[in-house]
């Protein structure tokens, strides 16, 4: 294959044990939407589950279905909010639904029943503006919720919008206003749970002082995190590698010009290296002029524009290291652990690693290593048969 995508997941053995640690009393919620952010939900999920993991999150329901379909067996909660008309979905695949405003608990109270219950985490907007019930409406609905035989308060929830910024107040100030929903509810949800990645990172014990709490976290399972300095708060190793190979060698003279647009030209005899890598695999555009590669054990730049499925790479003087040293078929890496990493590639493409990781399309083949050794056994993990292999 011109381009692979390899996942390390005794990499992600390593992060769940490092981030387990850090939420202290708190249980992980493995975030698995959008694939387990392109690196592969299924055997992610698999190697978590493995780690005595048991509770996970995807965005949508077709997200849990899969899961269910591969086997897993711990609590599968769909972030998003449910149409009416889909919570069939829930209850044949044993996923919980967020409960995400009052008509969305009027018609899980009418679905559930004692015989087939749906499980409801309630999901309260203390400030992210984007889903949950205000604060002033929950108690009243998470009060019917509760008195409901077909329901099962499984869950009390909200999200951070700031909590990847050190110096944010703001979630304290959305701490604030949920933790004075908390005192007003007549019921005991089974969990409760706020803090993301960056709410773990940056916040601290107060996003997890909860009886019974989660953290739901994502990107830091995948060694990564908005940025560099909040992802080496704790030793995280990077899981995923990109190597594509070149598949066109050629020198060309002073003068010519490269890739679309010809916006780029050789200033010397210039040996060039296409690779079979491009923005239809999800290698950015955007980091076209920006990019570096590691090839021959060296950086060297990426020229041109980045095209659909190639990208060009300059070797430097045709008679030189690395140049003589490349050969078709060889492999350069794109990003991983070692440089460069995620975290460059999304700042040359103006985003976060989240876009790069998500972006990743389904044509690139995944690959997967496990090198570290299994935990050894947990009360939680023997609580629960692992997923069929
Ligand atoms: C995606 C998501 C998370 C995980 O966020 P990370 O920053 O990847 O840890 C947690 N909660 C909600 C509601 C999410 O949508």
């Amino acid at each position: 294959m011109p381009v692979t995508a390899s996942v390390d997941l005794g990499a992600l053995r390593h992060n769940v044990r490092t981030l387990q640690k850090c939420a202290a009393d708190a249980d992980v919620m493995a975030v698995l939407k959008a694939d387990a952010y392109g690196h592969g939900a299924v055997p992610v999920a698999r190697t978590l589950a493995d780690e005595g993991v048991r509770h996970f999150a995807v965005a949508r329901p077709d997200e849990g279905v899969h899961l269910r379909e591969a086997g897993l067996s711990g609590r599968i909660l769909v972030l998003g909010a449910p149409f009416p008309n889909h919570l069939s979905v829930y209850t044949r695949h044993d996923l919980d639904v967020t409960v995400s405003s009052a008509d969305a608990a009027e018609a899980v109270r009418t679905h559930g029943t004692s015989a087939h219950p749906l499980r409801a985490h309630v999901k309260i907007d203390t400030g992210m503006g984007r889903l949950g019930l205000a604060p002033a409406d929950a108690p009243e609905v998470i009060h019917r919720l509760a008195a409901a035989d077909g329901v099962v308060l499984a869950g009390v929830w909200t999200h951070f919008a700031t909590a990847d910024a050190p110096d944010s107040s703001f979630p304290q100030t959305q701490l604030d206003r949920f933790e004075a929903l908390l005192d007003r509810l007549d019921a005991t949800p089974e969990c409760i749970h706020t803090a993301n990645t960056g709410a773990l990172l940056t916040v601290g014990p107060r996003a997890r002082d909860f009886p019974r709490p989660l953290v739901r976290t994502g990107i830091s399972l995948y060694g990564l995190a908005a940025r560099p300095a909040l992802a080496s708060r704790l030793p995280l190793r990077p899981i995923m590698q990109l190597r594509a190979r070149v598949t066109h060698l050629k020198t060309v003279a002073p003068g010519t010009p490269i890739s679309y647009g010809a916006t780029w030209r050789a200033s010397e005899p210039s040996r060039i290296a296409t690779l079979g890598v491009g923005y239809g695999d999800g290698y950015p555009r955007l980091a076209s002029g920006r990019a570096v590669v590691r090839i021959a054990g060296e950086k060297r730049p990426v020229v041109g524009t980045i095209c659909m499925d190639m990208c060009m790479v300059n070797l430097g003087p045709p008679d030189r290291p690395p140049a003589t040293d490349v050969s078709v078929g060889d492999e350069a890496l794109l990003f991983g652990p070692e440089g460069p990493t995620m975290h460059d590639v999304a700042d040359w493409a103006e985003t976060i690693p989240y876009e790069i990781c998500c972006d990743l399309s389904s044509r690139v083949p995944r690959t997967y290593t496990d090198t570290e050794p299994k935990a050894p056994p947990t009360p939680h993990s023997t609580t629960e048969a692992p997923p069929a292999p």
